[in-house]
């Protein structure tokens, strides 16, 4: 017989509503939810699982992770110090963490420090339930030139002989058209789900910065075209408004960042129908600048900070008053721990976005960026049963998606872990 759970839920978001409904129950059957409302009846057989004392939403959705890395603090290392079988282990690591904190599905926007196709294996080994973790959407490797944002061998920039040696180590790392339409091809070929490009500079690498466009028009234009021939889409790291024009121009699907936006490109982007996964989180410490704070930043990266912070603080407002179709992502590269996805709600609401748009852009809008609309992202019949329930107050405390009281996904219940720094 098909195993049944049935849900007291104290308060209701379903991705569909901005409200919080009350008195709801929800049933699950086997690992899709059976139905949503306030007179279901509890058959005789089901697993009651109370939770009136908590809120229920969807799985939380993160649409920006680079899970290839054990801590922060040591990520540049890792990249040179650590195997790909190492990076894979600490995929599988993220991808379970990440799950304990009541996000159910992430997308990994290409590895930082590993260039093989482990999180494709992770993935697939989720899927098969060999293992468990939350449901990966991934783009293994991002595309990138000589010297950008998505060459980490600038570190070693002043010693040419042996960056040049790391940097031949990043086989989507090159130049020219051909170059980007076979890498383009070849990710399709093992399983790339969608394509991220490193489009321009960005704060965290010592000696690039986010006005250079790093990809140039044959370039980019090859990518995306390459791409949408193969049915993918392709989502770039940009953040100045000529970049973004430029991107949007080429019929690009998706832009993470976009942190210096202004009200002009807003539109342009809704006429598009393109998404943004604006990423707050790396930003903060410039958005709401703090003279002391800053100075725990590296000193190349605190430089940026500095130089751009009026521009992001001015980028941050246009953001906050857009009707862009908005994404929640984390890229916790330089702030806090991958896993934590948690802390881009504190940021979205420390800059007013209100907490239903939050919830909207973690949950419903999150599963159409990641093409999982009809399995995902709302509490409807027929979808996923992946559920979280939090304990804490989503209207008034910032730290509430830090604190998972409760999560499951695909009808089956793991045990949750809060963020250890609460
Ligand atoms: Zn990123």
């Amino acid at each position: 017989m098909d195993r049944l759970t049935y849900i007291i839920c104290g308060k209701l978001y379903d991705g569909l509503e901005d409200e919080f409904k009350e008195g709801y129950k929800i049933l699950v059957k086997k690992d899709k939810i059976e139905a949503v409302g306030r007179d279901i009846v509890c058959p005789e057989s089901a697993e009651v699982v109370d939770l009136s004392d908590a809120t229920v939403t969807p799985g939380m959705i993160d649409a920006h992770m680079h899970m290839d890395y054990i801590d922060w603090h040591t990520i540049r290392e890792e990249v040179y110090t650590t195997s790909e079988e190492a990076k894979t282990l600490a995929i599988v690591r993220t991808a379970q963490k990440t799950l304990s904190r009541g996000f159910t599905t992430i997308r990994h926007t290409g590895g930082i420090t590993s260039n093989g196709f482990g999180v494709l294996d992770v993935k697939r080994a989720i899927e098969k339930g060999y293992i468990t973790g939350s449901r990966i959407v991934a783009a293994p490797r991002f595309l990138c030139g000589a010297g950008s944002h998505g060459d980490l061998s600038q570190g070693f920039a002043r010693n040419p002989e042996l960056s040049m040696i790391l940097q031949n180590l990043r086989p989507t790392l090159g130049a020219g058209k051909d170059f980007f339409v076979n890498a383009v091809r070849e990710e399709i070929k093992y399983g790339a789900d969608f394509i991220k490009i490193m489009a321009t500079g960005g704060f965290f690498t010592p000696y690039d910065n986010p006005s250079q466009l790093q990809m140039n028009d044959e370039e980019l234009q090859a990518v995306i075209n390459t791409a949408h021939e193969w049915g993918k889409t392709v989502t770039a790291h940009v953040y100045s408004v000529d970049h973004m024009k430029k991107l949007i121009g080429f019929g690009i699907d998706g832009m993470e960042h976009c942190s210096l936006m202004d009200e002009e490109t807003a539109q342009l982007i809704i006429d598009n129908d393109v998404y943004v996964v604006p990423t707050f989180c790396p930003y903060e410490e410039a958005v709401h600048y703090d003279p002391v704070l800053i100075q725990t930043k590296q000193e190349e990266y605190r430089i940026k900070l500095e130089y751009y912070k009026d521009a992001l603080q001015a980028g941050r407002e246009v953001i906050r008053n857009c009707k862009c179709k908005l994404g929640y992502g984390t890229d916790m590269v330089a702030t806090h721990q991958n896993y934590d996805s948690g802390y881009e709600f504190k940021a979205w609401m420390e800059s007013g976005m209100g907490t239903f748009r939050t919830l909207h852009a973690a949950t419903k809008v999150n599963a159409e960026i990641l093409q999982l609309e009809d399995k995902i992202g709302t509490l409807q019949p027929d979808k996923y049963a992946d559920i979280a329930a939090w304990k804490r107050d989503l209207m008034t405390d910032p730290y509430a998606l830090l604190d998972c009281a409760f999560v499951m996904k695909e009808g089956v219940t793991y045990p949750t872990e809060r963020c250890e720094e609460l």
